[in-house]
């Protein structure tokens, strides 16, 4: 193995060796990029792919142009605008490459926070009333494509106007925020919680009969009343529940569900609040026979 003429070729060298790992790494970081789970804009996909490949020629010819100005010329002195070419050229490309990949990070996580926000209510980081329809039809039809039942809950919050009347409309927003802590707790992976406005929630449970859902929405009530308080006492809820209808489409099931849950949390308020009533079975339309 010959060695390298003189000092500056060695530096020469190491410098495009080093330049070549860089390259590398560029190309490894927009690869990774480009196989993300959830890429936000696949057009910056192709971009990263063909950046990688660029990059990946970028690194060999480096090398090459090492063992070239090092070993095939030997004893002639590197010469300047070879070290010109190298920092204002061949540099650029991996650092332009790393900035760009790191920019589309930034843009795309602002993007789903954005989209997060959208569907988000921001005083207790519920799903709001658009989230909720959005994610409960899209989580319908997946519960239905397994073969499973589906059940809505609607949750209100007794006396909640006193509760801000007597402690303060600050106190009020604490317990909403603590109500829907609580009751996340209760919940599985998949279910969802929606707050519909003020101190109205749904919840929906995928995989749930109504008398599953009657029993989840009990404990939910008991853990409220264990978890949730005020300075001059406890906080109760009353909840309507339903099974929603099969063979029909999710939005509309969907509707008419929360709709007779809601008139079973009517009867519930009606019958004396901190308490749940289930509506009764729904009858399946004529179209799911
Ligand atoms: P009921 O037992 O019949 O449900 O009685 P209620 O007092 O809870 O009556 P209602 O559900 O109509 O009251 C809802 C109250 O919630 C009225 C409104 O001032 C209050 N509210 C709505 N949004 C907010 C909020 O974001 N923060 C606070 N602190 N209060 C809110
Ligand atoms: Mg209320």
């Amino acid at each position: 193995m010959m060695a390298p003429a003189s000092l500056t070729d060695t530096i020469y060298l190491i410098c495009r060796l080093l330049l070549s790992a860089f390259a590398v790494a560029a190309a490894a970081n927009a690869i990774h990029y480009a196989h993300q789970d959830k890429p936000v804009y696949h057009r910056h996909m192709l971009v990263a792919r063909i950046g990688a490949g660029l990059l990946g020629i970028a690194a060999t010819m480096s090398c090459v142009d090492a063992y070239d100005n090092v070993f095939v010329r030997r004893n002639e002195i590197t010469p300047f605008a070879n070290w010109l070419w190298l920092f204002c050229f061949d540099l650029i490309l991996p650092v332009y490459a790393f900035m760009l990949v790191r920019a589309w990070r930034q843009r795309d996580q602002a993007e789903l926070e954005l989209a997060r926000l959208v569907v988000t209510d921001l005083l207790t980081g519920a799903l709001n009333r658009r989230g909720f329809f959005d994610r409960a039809i899209s989580t319908i039809g997946q519960a239905r494509r397994a073969g499973q039942l589906v059940s809505v809950v609607m949750l209100d919050i007794d006396h909640f106007k006193m509760i801000n009347d007597q402690s303060g409309h600050f106190a009020g927003d604490q317990v909403l925020k603590r109500f829907v802590y609580v009751v996340s707790l209760e919940l599985r992976p998949g279910d969802l919680l929606g707050r519909l406005g003020g101190d109205e929630f749904a919840v929906l449970l995928p995989g749930s009969t109504d008398d599953l859902a009657l029993q989840a929405t009990e404990r939910m009530r008991a853990r409220v009343r264990a978890d949730v308080t005020i300075p001059d006492g406890i906080v109760t809820i009353s909840a309507g529940v339903a099974a929603l209808l099969e063979g029909i489409e999710p939005e509309p099931a969907l509707v008419t569900g929360l709709s007779v849950a809601d008139t079973a949390l009517y009867a519930a308020k009606q019958a004396g609040r901190d308490r749940a009533h289930l509506a009764p079975s729904p009858v399946p339309s004529r179209q799911s026979a």
